[in-house]
């Protein structure tokens, strides 16, 4: 495939390979992004600022309801470019295409929405004769990069509330995963987007990245990626808008009064999904003594029951890590964790990039596994005797994105609502719980403002005040 830069689908002698993880096989090739498509992409979309400022509200509906139509009708190709070029399995897959034409038909529904209010000016002596009122306006040029694991959604994410908002994009997606961006890309051209206003520059963010995230043509940064790379771009940035979509080791909470059932079924599901290469993924469970020895033997036999293997097989249950690096480092945090005393439970192997759901208990507090975000499939129970305990252990990380609780009492849950130290609780469900128009986000260490369709358009629109002296 090739990059979207102004009017036109660019190509380049120098690519980049596209490759199944699951084989290596080769699928496609995506041209190598260098400075000058860097600035040929800004200077688009200078232009398409320009253009989609002006564009009536309805007809940035109109494209973004008919972008989520394509959508609809590709359902399946989609899916099988998420699942081919990503670690996702087809039935996964499958649920971020269908999320990610929600996510589109949010930021259409959400384009109406864009609204000021009246400001009472006579409110202070002397203003009596004022009148006036504030509107949002769009910001300018947003500059996108996404990460490779939600390889679709993650990018509507970005482009549908910019493109609502009216404002232009320029868009780096995950270098192993740009295939199902350029696809969505072809779709709002399809629905009558106007050129230049999305422009997607594909390549290595060691090689463009900072003439990407330093350009001052850029108002607002909106990255999703991992801790340390969002640290980097930050520091770099200037004076931009920043959104920070970050990493986070997600904390289960298990109480004695829980539905054991309920809570190993949906805590295997979060703990495992894409491979646990998932920012809301459960990594660790907090389970109260009383119940921990029939958690841990539910939860491990239900793990062993997963079927690890190739992603387009329907029934396959969790496909091949992103690249054998990645499946390299999680053995090494294995390892490292085994040396310090962690007992495992279940799983712990790799073949190539294939890992068996893993499972452990006892992980001491200075492992890797216990304080980093693993992002990979490994989970760790751990026995605890009260609710305070467990919180307390929770929030003994630098992250906070999503925590959770399985309980029947309401003021176990309002106990942990309050007071663990996350962007969001769910209660009675797994940590990776999300729909698309909820305000989404962390905090400590795990991120900066918050996306889902309407909280994205606060932050890539600003108010203007407009004040009459009569
Ligand atoms: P990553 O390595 O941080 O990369 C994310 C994006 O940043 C990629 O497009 C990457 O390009 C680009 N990039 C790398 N170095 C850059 C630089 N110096 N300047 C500008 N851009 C640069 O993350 P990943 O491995 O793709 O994704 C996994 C991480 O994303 C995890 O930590 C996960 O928790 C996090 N995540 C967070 C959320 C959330 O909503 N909070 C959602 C999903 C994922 P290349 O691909 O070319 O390196």
């Amino acid at each position: 495939m090739r990059m979207l830069i102004g009017e036109k689908w660019v190509d380049k002698d120098e690519k980049i390979e596209v490759l199944n993880p699951f084989n290596n096989e080769l699928i496609d090739t995506v041209p190598s992004g260098d400075r000058s498509d860097v600035e040929a992409a800004f200077q688009a979309a200078e232009e398409g600022f320009k253009i989609n400022r002006n564009i009536p509200v309805h007809q940035r509906i109109s494209i973004l309801y008919k972008t989520a139509e394509i959508l609809k009708s590709h359902q399946e190709e989609f899916s099988r470019t998420i699942a081919t070029e990503g670690s996702k399995t087809i039935k996964e897959a499958r649920k971020e295409v269908s999320r990610c034409i929600d996510t589109i038909t949010i930021s259409a529904e959400e384009a109406r929405r864009i609204v000021g209010e009246t400001i009472p000016f006579d409110s202070r002596e002397g203003s009596e004769n004022r009148v006036g009122y504030y509107y949002r306006f769009p910001i300018g040029i947003i500059l996108a990069i996404t990460p490779f694991n939600d390889p679709l959604n993650l990018v509507a994410h970005k482009v549908g509330p910019a493109i609502a908002g009216g404002n232009a994009v320029v868009l780096k997606p995950a270098t192993v995963t740009p295939l199902s961006a350029l696809k969505l890309g072809e779709a709002f051209i399809e629905a009558g987007l106007p050129w230049k206003i999305l422009n997607i520059v594909t390549g290595h963010g060691s090689k463009i990245g900072d003439a990407l995230v330093k350009d001052p043509r850029a108002r607002m940064i909106s990255f999703t990626g991992g801790t340390e790379v969002g640290e980097e771009i930050v520091s770099k940035a200037g004076l931009k808008k920043i959104g920070m979509e970050l990493g986070s080791n997600s904390p289960v909470i298990v109480m004695d009064d829980a539905d054991l059932e309920q809570a190993v079924e949906l805590s295997v599901s979060g703990a495992f999904w894409a491979v646990g290469q998932n920012c809301l993924g459960v990594q660790r469970i907090y389970i109260h003594k009383d119940v921990y020895d029939e958690f841990e033997e539910m939860f491990v036999a239900r793990t062993k029951k997963m079927k690890v293997g190739f992603q387009l097989e329907e029934d396959t249950d969790m496909g091949p890590m992103i690249t054998e690096g990645e499946a390299e480092r999680v053995e090494m945090w294995i390892k490292e964790a085994l040396e310090a005393g962690a007992e495992l439970l279940a799983g712990g192997k790799r073949e190539g990039t294939l890992f068996e759901p893993t499972v452990f208990r006892n992980m001491p507090s200075s492992a890797k596994l216990n304080c980093e975000e693993v992002f990979g499939p490994v989970v760790n129970l751990y026995k605890v005797s009260s609710l305070d305990v467990a919180i307390s252990l929770a929030n003994s990380v630098k992250y906070g994105l999503h925590g959770a609780i399985f309980t029947r009492s309401l003021s176990n849950a309002f106990k942990a609502i309050k007071e663990l130290d996350v962007g969001g609780v769910m209660v009675n469900d797994s940590t990776d719980y999300r729909i698309d128009m909820m305000p989404f986000g962390g905090v400590k260490w795990s991120g900066l403002g918050r996306e889902g369709i309407k909280f994205a358009l606060l932050e890539m629109t600003e108010p203007k005040i407009v004040c009459f002296n009569l």
